[in-house]
């Protein structure tokens, strides 16, 4: 730990990752982004690490929507199915409209700073939920918020992903992605956006609370415009460690992209799934990440939060 409790950046060099699936490498099997319900992924924590279990996952981080509210759950469910848990949060992040996310790994759950900007996020995506909801209605699409709402676990962060629960729920639609297309995507007449840190704030928060900040698929094109390479260098003069280079959502020009960021800037890569469960195509371990990798993220934390290991 540096003297001042916050996060070391590691060495660079050490920015190596495998798109390896379980099964088909030697070593561990580490997936590093995963949600729950107490997000918007589709199981419970302790279903959630059990699923990992099931598909041969050794390492797997819990990275739920602007919140740290799956930990303990997850770290029980991980004692007693001997997978290793890496406590993490995906940080919602905007900059000039565009959504960037953040992932947060091993920070302190107590940081004052950090908590104040997560509650504060969670609370300014309720409202802009219902003023969504609001919109589509006028519109005669056929939801209410109370319907939105008995889709949201108690306490989890809400999002957009429970509108189309809701919708699946009363018979509009028959999966998430239906929903999204149209109704749901930023450039929609519904579309509301929440409060939401700049990325470069999010890093700082990440980092001063001894966490170790990875940028999220920078480069995908599937959501909105992502990252772009300036955006990154801030980020990384402010502590950013690592890419998420692997990630169902890059093709081969995004890898490039990240890999030569990466080289030239000295970062990490990660791989990962970003499963929701149901909520999604993507499926634990479809990508994966380099155990050197994990212990470089792990020697960059303060270690306030460590890694459950069986
Ligand atoms: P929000 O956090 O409210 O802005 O909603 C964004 C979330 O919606 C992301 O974290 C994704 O998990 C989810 N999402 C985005 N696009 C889709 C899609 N096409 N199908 C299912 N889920 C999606
Ligand atoms: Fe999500
Ligand atoms: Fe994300
Ligand atoms: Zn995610």
């Amino acid at each position: 730990m540096t003297s001042d409790g916050s996060a070391r950046r590691p060495r660079p060099g050490s920015g190596r990752a495998s798109r390896q699936g379980p099964g088909q490498g030697s070593g561990p099997v580490i997936d590093l982004h995963a949600h729950s319900t107490v997000s918007d992924g589709t199981e419970s924590p302790t279903v959630l690490v059990e699923a990992a279990a099931a598909a041969g996952i050794d390492v797997l981080a819990i990275t739920d929507h602007d919140t740290v509210g799956g930990w303990e759950e997850a770290r029980a469910a991980a004692r007693r199915t001997g997978v290793a848990l890496v406590p993490g949060i995906e940080v919602s992040c905007a900059v000039r409209g565009v959504s960037i996310h953040l992932l947060g790994y091993l920070t302190d759950p107590d940081d004052p700073a950090l908590t104040a900007e997560l509650a504060h996020a969670r609370a300014s995506r309720a409202t802009r939920l219902e003023r969504m909801v609001e919109r589509m209605a006028a519109d005669g699409i056929p939801l209410t918020y109370e319907q939105v709402l008995a889709q949201v676990a108690a306490g989890a962060t809400a999002g957009r992903p429970h509108i189309a629960d809701a919708l699946i729920a009363n018979g509009t639609i028959r999966h998430r992605d239906e929903a999204f297309r149209v109704w749901l995507a930023e450039d929609s007449p519904y579309y509301v956006s929440h409060h939401a840190p700049h990325p470069v704030r999010a890093v700082e928060l990440v980092r001063a609370a001894g966490g170790v900040p990875v940028l999220a698929h920078p480069f995908t094109l599937t959501r909105s415009r992502g990252a772009d390479e300036a955006l990154v260098e801030q980020m990384y003069a402010a502590g950013l460690v690592g890419l998420e280079a692997f990630h169902r959502d890059h093709g081969p020009e995004q890898i490039a992209r990240a890999k030569a960021l990466a080289e030239r800037l000295g970062l990490l890569l990660t791989g990962s799934s970003d499963y929701h469960g149901a909520g999604k195509l993507n499926q634990l371990g479809e990508h994966t990440t380099d155990p050197a990798v994990l212990d470089a993220i792990e020697q960059a934390s303060s270690g306030v939060t460590p890694i459950v290991r069986p």
